[in-house]
């Protein structure tokens, strides 16, 4: 009934004039899942409707008790990340960024990660879309620039040569689009007194074709800064090359997916064309993701610069990068 509900439902259909296209989503909950009362079940419905509403679903999604779980916990989430803070639980982790051809360090990406005294440590990709949702992402992006800042700025003072040249910072959607972006990134640099070149900002190719003029106003406002910005995650958004042209970037962060299929032929060519064109664009190529000497060595070969992953390193705490880079 429900697929023949959405079915019916997404027929275009004609209003004043106009030809109208609409689509519904449909959450489905039977009695085979206790319920105390009829709200209780109704809430179910909804939890299953907004899980076909999110994932984009043209089916129908029928409630279990996975969904009502995931449901609980983001909402643990949101809760505990309102003063997370001001509770001190969140730190950087960072992963090396090496060059391909000495095997040297380059720089290090900031990872955040969340310690939480009860829950453990919470990945991420857990948390970082839900502070998005609540605009808590500000202050930990904040809190991110500023620390990763301050703790490059503290190795290049006592390590001096041992010191990573870049610290490579992630930065959200939300944040590309607040105003305060450019002079938060300035006050940071002011305050640990660095120069802008050795800082990376990542952004993601989706993330700058959302609003494509207003990102290009802030990319170029960062660029004026001195600051290098990358495109992580490259090849999997669904923006179109002329982000290359477009965007004043530095660098191409090829994502880990590609790294991971690259024992096959067409992905082989596809890396391979992207290394070159990056090239012919003047761009450095950072890899994503490599895990083993086979991937290694055909990045390599293929005349990539820079690469990360867990065959180098996975993200450590601060101190145990230290370690290595006096050792
Ligand atoms: P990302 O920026 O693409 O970061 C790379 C992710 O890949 C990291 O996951 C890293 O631990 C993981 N990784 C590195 N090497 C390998 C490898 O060889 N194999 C595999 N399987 N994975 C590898 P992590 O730390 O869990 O971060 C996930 C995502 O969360 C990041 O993806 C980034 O988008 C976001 N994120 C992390 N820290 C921050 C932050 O401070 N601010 C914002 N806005 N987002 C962040
Ligand atoms: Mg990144
Ligand atoms: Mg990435």
């Amino acid at each position: 009934v429900a697929e023949r509900l959405i079915n019916t439902l997404s027929e275009p259909y004609n209003l004043g004039g106009y030809t109208i296209y609409s689509s519904a989503s449909i959450g489905i909950v039977t009695s085979e899942h206790p319920v105390s009362s009829a709200s209780e079940m109704l809430s179910n419905a909804d939890l299953a409707m907004y899980e076909a509403k999110a994932e984009k679903l043209d089916r129908p999604v029928v409630f279990d008790r996975v969904l009502r779980e995931k449901a609980q916990r983001r909402l643990y989430v949101e809760n505990e990340l309102r003063d997370v803070l001001s509770r001190n639980e969140l730190t950087l982790f960072y992963q090396p960024i090496i060059d391909l051809e000495t095997e040297e360090l380059r720089g290090v990406e900031a990872l955040i990660r969340w310690f939480h005294p009860v829950g453990g440590m919470i990945p991420p990709d857990e948390f970082i879309s839900v502070a998005e949702e609540m605009d808590m992402i500000i202050p930990i992006g904040n809190f991110v620039i500023d620390e990763a800042c301050r703790q490059l700025a503290d190795w290049r003072n006592r390590l001096g040569e041992h010191a990573p040249e870049n610290m490579h910072v992630n930065v959200s959607r939300k944040q590309l689009e607040h105003p305060t972006l450019i002079s938060v990134v300035e006050q940071a640099l002011q305050k640990y007194d660095l120069p802008a070149g050795c800082v990376h900002l990542e952004v993601t190719e989706s993330m700058i074709m959302h609003d494509r003029e207003a990102s290009i106003a802030t990319l170029n406002g960062l660029k004026k800064l001195g600051v290098k910005l990358d495109v992580d995650d490259f090849g999997t958004g669904y923006s179109s090359l002329s982000c290359l042209c477009d965007f004043p970037i530095d660098a191409l962060k090829l994502d880990r997916e590609f790294v991971k299929k690259s024992d096959r032929d067409r992905e082989v060519t596809l890396i391979h064309a992207l290394i070159i064109l990056a090239e012919k664009l003047g761009l450095e190529v950072i890899a994503e993701g490599i895990e083993n000497t086979e991937q290694l060595a055909l990045l390599q070969d293929l005349g990539c610069c820079l690469g990360q992953g867990y065959y180098f390193s996975r993200p450590v705490s601060g101190k145990d990068l230290e370690g290595r880079l006096c050792s």
